[in-house]
């Protein structure tokens, strides 16, 4: 993959792809910047080689419209703060008028344009009017950087097309992000253990087949642990289950064995007699879920052993909440997980949005963590195995 040094970007104008897809509550207020912080050393790098960099980000799913609570502006601002020097923003989305401002910025300037997704052509299904999209911004571009991690697993105009028109490079997010899942595929220190929760089991399919021949512990909890107990003819009560993909999980645990993998589920629940924070409550052991109730986080003598092989692991990857965390009385199945790594002098590393998002909710310090993905995702998809098409054409391959 190249790489920013791979590239003459001195006095020059860069396309930089930045994923600043940041959650915004009702007001229209930024509720967490993880991702334009990530964003910061690549615009510096940039800023130092004197390049003009003008940055495409989408915000939420606007779906081809101008959707005026999707506005970049406000991201405009913090990026501002953030960085510590003016951010031109342009509402303007006319082809024209961008290619003006443009050249008008001078050398050593942050532009950022409007959100990509207001424009249909970004996400389009069809390659030519992504490409179409494209060339508008290949008009002033001379390199096009692509630092977004959160969105490499898509095919879209300011990802996969800007990428195969301008001479690019991988920014130093996309560069970290890659190599950081790259090294927990191919050669993880050992004991190596991953944890996956968080609501489908359906969904993670793809990994567990990915990681399972490649770690040495792998826990189970949240909502896809029950179609594990399933699988072994235990009864889940209200729990959420997956009864179409037993036969997989049947299959994952006699691989387990096979291998020599340790395949831990949950030894006991909270369980709930409703799917509500004010619900009644109670502990049991996983083959005693009543009938009638839920379970909604992993129990006590969970937490304890899931911590101890945590505390035992030389790299420790976690995917998914333990419970619904969103709901105080399940979130300390999540909060014990997370505080085991915090502690844990493993190399750790957080892939999915939730469970990133779980530890800023709970107030467990961030910086005692390896790395959190920005990219959920696309960080499944990188462990998956999957080819990401927003890095194969940093490869040069399609
Ligand atoms: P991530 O984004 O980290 O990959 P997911 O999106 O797969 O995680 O799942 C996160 C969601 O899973 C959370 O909203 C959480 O409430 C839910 N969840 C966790 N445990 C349970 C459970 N036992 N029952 C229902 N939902 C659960
Ligand atoms: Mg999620």
């Amino acid at each position: 993959m190249r790489s920013l040094s791979d590239l003459p970007l001195g006095n020059s104008t860069v396309a930089l792809r930045c994923d600043f897809n940041v959650p915004l509550d009702s007001r229209g207020v930024i509720t967490d910047d993880l991702r334009i912080r990530a964003a910061l050393p690549t615009i510096e790098y940039l800023l130092a080689q004197s390049a003009k960099v003008v940055i495409l980000s989408h915000l939420g799913r606007p779906k081809g419209q101008t959707v005026d609570a999707l506005s970049l502006a406000p991201v405009a601002k913090r990026l501002a703060e953030l960085l510590n020097r003016p951010v031109n923003f342009l509402a303007s989305r006319d082809p024209a008028e961008v290619s003006r401002a443009v050249s008008e910025a001078p050398a050593n300037s942050v532009t950022l344009l409007e959100n990509v997704r207001f424009d249909p052509r970004e996400t389009s299904k069809d390659p030519s009017e992504r490409e179409a999209l494209a060339r508008e911004w290949a008009q002033w571009a001379e390199f096009f950087v692509s630092d977004g991690f959160g969105v490499v697993h898509r095919s879209q105009a300011s990802v996969t097309e800007i990428a195969a028109l301008v001479p690019s490079a991988a920014g130093l997010l996309v560069e970290r992000e890659s190599g950081v899942f790259a090294a927990i595929l191919d050669a993880p220190a050992r004991p190596s253990t991953v944890i996956l929760g968080g609501s489908k089991v359906g969904d993670k399919l793809g990994v567990i087949e990915s990681l399972l021949p490649r770690v040495d512990n792998l826990l189970i909890g949240g909502g896809m642990a029950y179609t594990f107990l399933l699988a072994q003819g235990k009864e889940v009560g209200q729990s959420l289950q997956q009864p179409d993909f037993v036969e997989d999980v049947r299959a994952f645990m006699a691989q387990a064995t096979e291998l020599g993998v340790r395949l831990l589920l949950p030894v006991d629940f909270v369980v709930a007699d409703s799917f509500d924070a004010k619900a009644k409550t109670q502990i049991v052991s996983a083959d005693s879920i009543p009938a009638d109730w839920m379970g909604l986080d992993i129990g006590p003598l969970t937490r304890q052993e899931y911590a101890d092989v945590i505390a035992q692991s030389a790299t420790v990857v976690w995917n998914g909440p333990m419970g619904v965390f969103e709901m105080e009385p399940f979130a300390g199945g999540t909060l014990a997980i997370a505080q085991a790594m915090a502690e844990s002098g493993a190399y750790t590393v957080i892939g999915g949005g939730d469970s990133a998002a779980a530890v800023r909710v709970l107030e467990v310090d961030e910086t005692k963590f390896d790395h959190i993905s920005t990219g959920g995702g696309a960080s499944l998809e990188f462990l998956e195995g999957k080819s990401l098409p927003g890095l194969a054409v940093l490869k040069g391959q399609k």
